[in-house]
């Protein structure tokens, strides 16, 4: 490219990027940045797929020229963005027929054809939020190195814009967190009155500063927890990248719950190799996932019940899974079971919670580029399976 052609494709990312940051709306946005690396690439068409943070899926969110294409949900496993998104690396696909990740469907609910993509993860501090895919180069050349390069300082400008665009949609998570505050603080306000009128004993006094005592602890939990989820969903977590042992952490955890388990009778095993090899992440992070887990498998079983972690290498990844033989999950209550505040009915007042745990927790085993699923039956138990990649 000549140097002229060049100056002036910089000068317009400069230009672009300086519109990027002068908004906080969300598809506004979406549509600046799509058009801007039309332009910037010389294709046919541009799209943006985000990464849904409640379900994990991959989405298309905004496009230009590609008419019918909002929403489709893209499979991350076989198709060329989901690639992106698990590995955090840009991609030219040339030939779209020779490449078995192109996710055909897309272009048949689009009614477009696909020949070549330039996909280019959207990166926020540690994590993926989406891809910015430039289709069809025009002309003869195919993409270059410098449309990689270009799109890549687009994607990162972007990306930035886009993460503070989501995250003052977040003001649905503090309306959501300022409801869960009101019932823990009106008990406590409620208390505190009776325990200042003249006709209370002394031991209703006590029992009452019992209460508040416990509300308390309960504001003081979801107030941290609160803070982890909008760190960890903003992106703006620190995780460290340090070598892990996950039997140590395991163990560790095992170790913090067996009072608990002891108390209600349930039986706690672990079964993992002696060696392992590392996993790289924040070690207490994957500790506050075991703690969840296994803190909700002993919170939701009953004496005679047994909870079972169970460690397989394999794959290039470790797999672990704590299984519980207590009361299941319904079917129905499954797929929404890591939402955040979600709490099974049947549960609910039998046990204390907000239901933020599992949403944490699928947040910090994303965060280190795992997955969690889970599979229960009513009656029969419950087993929530997690992978993550080894060194
Ligand atoms: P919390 O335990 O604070 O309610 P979580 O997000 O950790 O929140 O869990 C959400 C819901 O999932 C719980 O309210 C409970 O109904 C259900 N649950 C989680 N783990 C188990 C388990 N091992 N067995 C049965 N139900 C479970």
């Amino acid at each position: 490219m000549k140097y002229a052609d060049r100056v002036a494709r910089l000068e317009g990312l400069i230009e672009i990027s300086r519109s990027l940051n002068s908004t906080l709306s969300l598809r506004p946005l979406l549509n600046m940045i799509v058009v801007a690396a039309r332009e910037l690439t010389q294709t046919e068409a541009c799209s943006i797929l985000l990464v849904d943070r409640k379900s994990g899926q991959l989405y298309f969110e905004a496009a230009t020229n590609l008419p019918g294409i909002h929403s489709i949900v893209v499979p991350m496993k076989d198709s060329v963005a989901g690639w992106v998104v698990r590995t955090g690396e840009p991609i030219v696909v040339p030939d779209v027929s020779n490449d078995p990740r192109f996710y055909r469907k897309a272009d048949e609910q689009s009614a477009f054809t696909t020949r070549s993509i330039l996909a280019i993860p959207l990166n926020t501090r540690n994590k993926v939020i989406g891809v910015l895919e430039a289709i069809n180069k025009m002309g003869e050349e195919g993409f270059t190195e410098e449309d990689t390069e270009l799109m890549s300082v687009l994607a990162d400008q972007a990306a930035v814009a886009v993460q503070n665009a989501l995250l003052f949609q977040q003001s649905d998570l503090i309306s959501e967190i300022v409801h869960e505050m009101r019932t823990p603080l009106s008990a406590i306000v409620s208390y505190a009155e009776l325990m200042q009128r003249p006709d209370v004993t002394v031991s209703q006094c006590q029992q009452f500063a019992g209460i508040v005592m416990r509300e308390a602890e309960r504001l003081g939990g979801l107030a941290s927890n609160f803070l982890e989820l909008a760190r960890l969903e903003s992106g703006r977590a620190h995780l460290a990248q340090d070598p892990i042992d996950l039997s140590t952490v395991i163990r560790m955890a095992v170790n913090v719950l067996i009072p608990q388990a002891d108390a209600k009778q349930i039986r706690l095993a672990v079964d993992a190799p002696v060696t392992l090899p590392f996993v790289v992440g924040d070690a207490q992070r994957l500790h506050q996932v075991m703690l969840n887990l296994l803190g909700n498998a002993i919170k939701y079983c009953h004496a005679g019940d047994s909870v079972t972690v169970t460690v397989m290498e394999g794959d290039g990844c470790l797999t672990v899974s704590v299984a519980d033989t207590g009361p299941g999950i319904p079917a129905k209550a499954l797929p929404r079971i890591f939402d955040r505040f979600y709490r099974v009915a049947s549960t609910e007042n039998e046990e204390l919670g907000a239901g933020l745990g599992l949403t944490i927790t699928r947040q910090i085993i994303e965060a280190h580029k795992g997955e969690i699923t889970v599979s229960s039956e009513e009656g029969q138990g419950t087993t929530f399976t997690l992978t993550l990649p080894v060194e």
